[in-house]
């Protein structure tokens, strides 16, 4: 055998087929190191051998038996190709279906003597009686003589078979047989652990080879629970130090210390048309007391749609630009304000008219379809105006300091817009921008900005500590007072007809409502899309032939062009502005409508299969309804034929906030099931650590620990190396 070395690529190892080439390309494993760090997802239990006869549904199983006839066809709906066997062992016979997976009908021959382990689908009672679909396969020489002989008299040794994420052209059986002739070769002699020695000690977490070993042939079921332990931790670790490392550096230059002036600043606020939420008034003191400090504040505030964000970000920018720079009492300090969309960014620049228009100051607004600044002209009675002007002259006004507050969209971080004195950086919707773009806005200042993030984006605790490592957390966890709570309804699907009725009598109002169509689960992104497709345009026809034939209905989803310059085609934009126009009654929409929109005139949300989403997801969706100045109300179909599912919807009623949802997702369904997963660039295996705030929270400080000391990571190369992984670039232009 040739020499085995973490960094060769697997092909010059060990002897692959072509599809076994594909399905590890597919799978990004090049080298025998990447193949060591792909996981199982789970271990079967290879100790419970059943017998046909004894099959019930919805059961995982592992059955032995003679492959019958095999045949492949393909599917009477989606025509994709499928691979039927029939397996028989002394006690009866079973269907087996590999659905996509038409190649392993190439792989078996009738007669062949398999072993089987898979999930028992379909039902005893159904015409096409029980079956199993897609289970792993093994060809045996023998068949058991008895259940408890398990024939894997090789591999005996261990708790369970691995079984690896799921790829075509490739067998979880590979994975193990070959990473177990990784082991023997002594490769993992030459993998450096690069989690601290003392680390591991602490924490009680196995070296890295122990874990490789654990992970991949556990001899019990703690050793999997404890490697997985080890990985989990050790992603978080890694993150956690990149963050620390962005938030060190941010801290190295000084900021502005802003004076605050309590009289001054209650004045600002007395002046809003309404008292603020106990919340607000302790993120504005928290935020100010950060400000008037010569470190940068580095904060996230995070606040469920409505919470009233924009009057604590109105009202620390007023501190701001009320403030004077140290031994310059001329010279103004100035805010600059990032909104996710135009749309948004054009909202907040006519409020912030309105609230400031008692001052003498100036605003202005960047996007990239134009620049405009208020007042018009310099004068101070009550009817100022904004006005259109040149970007040329407004990033003339920011760069002498002229302007206080400029706000935008990213156009605000276009290299030409330079500031005299940015003092202060507030950006709304926090995960759409990166460290990246906040070390852009830095540089715009010789010293360090205070930056404050807003989101909505409800998650927990755990996972903002993770992926916001580098800020510090505070929560507006109180609704403003005489808030009208939307109507939320669980509805059985019985009383579907009555909702109907309900909602009849509000579109004869004038009302609108928005119809969203249930997730679709598919492991293959485009197809899913394909699905979704489907789902919306059958709901929009179906309702418009039974239920609401008097009203026009639209459609929205994820395939449409996001804007089209040709009428005759609809585009997301389009239909939008036709909803907002109203003319469209009624949107049939997937769950991936915008944020941020906003259709005062749109009372209703209903949400078909709503057992499929989180109820973080819920609770966003129905936050499209809520800033509704009438009632408004959201009705949840859901097929909750458990328990544990209409437990789990009623939270939406109970719940305080998106938070607390979040949370309960976190608890019920686990992290893998959070809102915007895929966004945050974690593993499976590190989510499993978002779980548990313990783990989470030794990882921040192990890493705050190192970064204090040694913020260049110099004595730990090993450790700078994984750290860069999770470090989004810092590109200065
Ligand atoms: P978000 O947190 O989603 O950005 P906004 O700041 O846009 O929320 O506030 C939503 C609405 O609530 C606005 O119309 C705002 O004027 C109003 N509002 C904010 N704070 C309060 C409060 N304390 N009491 C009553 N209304 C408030
Ligand atoms: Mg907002």
């Amino acid at each position: 055998m040739k020499n085995i070395e973490p960094k060769n690529n697997i092909g010059d190892c060990f002897r692959l087929l072509p599809m076994q080439k594909k399905a590890l390309e597919r799978l990004g494993i090049k080298t025998v190191e990447d193949l060591l760090f792909h996981f199982p997802v789970r271990y079967s239990d290879i100790s419970k051998i059943y017998k046909i006869c004894d099959l019930v549904e919805d059961q995982l199983a592992t059955v032995y038996g003679r492959i019958g006839k095999i045949k492949i066809r393909k599917s009477f709906r989606t025509k994709i190709p499928m691979a039927e066997a029939i397996i028989e062992d002394s006690t009866g016979k079973l269907k087996i279906i590999w659905f996509h997976q038409a190649y392993i009908a190439k792989m078996v021959h009738e007669g062949s003597l398999v072993g089987l382990q898979g999930k028992i689908s379909g039902s005893k009672t159904s015409k096409a009686g029980l079956y199993m679909s897609n289970p792993e396969i093994e060809k045996t020489k023998d068949l058991p003589i008895d259940a408890n002989n398990t024939l894997f008299t090789k591999t005996s040794e261990i708790f369970g078979m691995p079984i690896y994420p799921e790829s075509r052209g490739i067998t979880s059986r590979w994975f193990y047989h070959t990473i177990q002739k990784i082991f023997t070769s002594g490769t993992l002699d030459k993998i450096t652990d690069s989690i601290p020695e003392d680390i591991l000690k602490k924490y009680n977490l196995p070296s890295l080879k122990t874990a490789l070993i654990w992970i991949h042939s556990p001899k019990k079921e703690s050793d999997a629970r404890v490697a997985r332990k080890r990985f989990a931790f050790e992603e978080i670790f890694y993150i956690q130090l990149s963050r620390q490392q962005s938030k060190k550096e941010y801290n190295k230059r000084a900021s502005f210390c802003i004076d605050i002036d309590k009289n001054k600043l209650e004045q600002f606020i007395t002046r809003f048309s309404f008292e603020l939420t106990e919340s607000q008034q302790q993120a504005i003191s928290i935020i100010t007391s950060d400000m008037s400090k010569d470190k940068p504040m580095l904060r996230l505030l995070e606040g469920d749609v409505g919470s009233g964000k924009t009057a604590v970000a109105a009202t620390v920018s007023f501190a701001i630009i009320s403030s004077r720079k140290k031994n310059a009492q001329y010279e103004n300090l100035q805010v600059a304000y990032m909104a996710p969309t135009e749309v948004l960014a054009k909202q907040l620049f006519e409020s912030f008219a309105q609230y400031f228009a008692h001052l003498p100051i100036q605003i202005g607004l960047v996007t990239g379809t134009g620049c405009k600044k208020f007042p018009s002209k310099i004068i101070t009675d009550s009817k100022k105006t904004t006005t259109s002007i040149s970007r040329a002259q407004l990033l003339k006004w920011v760069a002498n300091g002229e302007t206080n507050i400029l706000i935008g969209t990213h156009s605000l971080i276009q290299k030409i817009v330079t500031f005299k004195n940015l003092a202060c950086v507030i950006v709304d919707e926090q995960h759409r921008f990166g460290t990246e773009q906040r070390a852009k806005l830095a540089q715009k200042s010789e010293v360090s900005p205070h930056f404050l993030s807003m989101t909505a984006t409800p998650i927990p605790r755990t996972l903002a500590l993770t992926i916001y490592g580098d800020l510090d957390l505070t929560l507006l966890d109180k609704m403003p007072l005489g808030r009208k709570p939307v109507i939320t309804e669980i509805v059985l699907p019985n009383a579907r007809e009555e909702i109907y009725k309900k909602i009849h009598k509000e579109l004869e109002r004038g009302k609108q409502v928005y119809i969203i169509c249930p997730r679709i689960d598919e492991p293959d992104p485009d197809k899913e899309q394909a699905l979704l497709v489907k789902s919306v345009k059958e709901e929009a026809e179906r309702l418009k032939r039974n239920v609401f034939q008097k009203y026009t209905i639209g459609i929205l989803h994820g395939k449409m062009p996001p804007r089209s310059i040709t009428p005759s085609i609809e585009s997301k934009e389009s239909i939008m502005r036709a909803f907002a126009n109203h003319e469209i009654d009624i949107l049939v929409a997937t769950s991936m409508i915008e944020v941020g929109i906003n259709i005062p005139n749109a009372t209703i949300i209903v949400i078909e299969g709503a057992e499929r989403f989180g109820l973080a997801q819920l609770h966003q969706l129905r936050g499209r309804v809520l800033r509704s100045t009438d009632q408004a109300y959201c009705y949840i179909f859901a097929d909750t034929k458990t328990e544990k599912t209409s437990a789990r919807l009623k939270a939406l009623k109970t719940a305080k906030n998106g938070f607390e949802l979040a949370e309960l997702d976190l608890m019920l369904r686990g992290a893998g099931e959070l809102v915007g997963k895929k966004q945050w660039g974690i593993s499976d295996i590190g989510m499993e650590a978002i779980k548990n705030i313990k783990m989470v929270e030794a990882a921040q400080t192990e890493a705050k620990k190192i970064i204090e000391k040694d913020s260049d990571l110099k004595k730990y190369p090993f450790l700078k190396k994984q750290a860069k992984k999770f470090t989004i670039p810092l590109h200065f232009e």
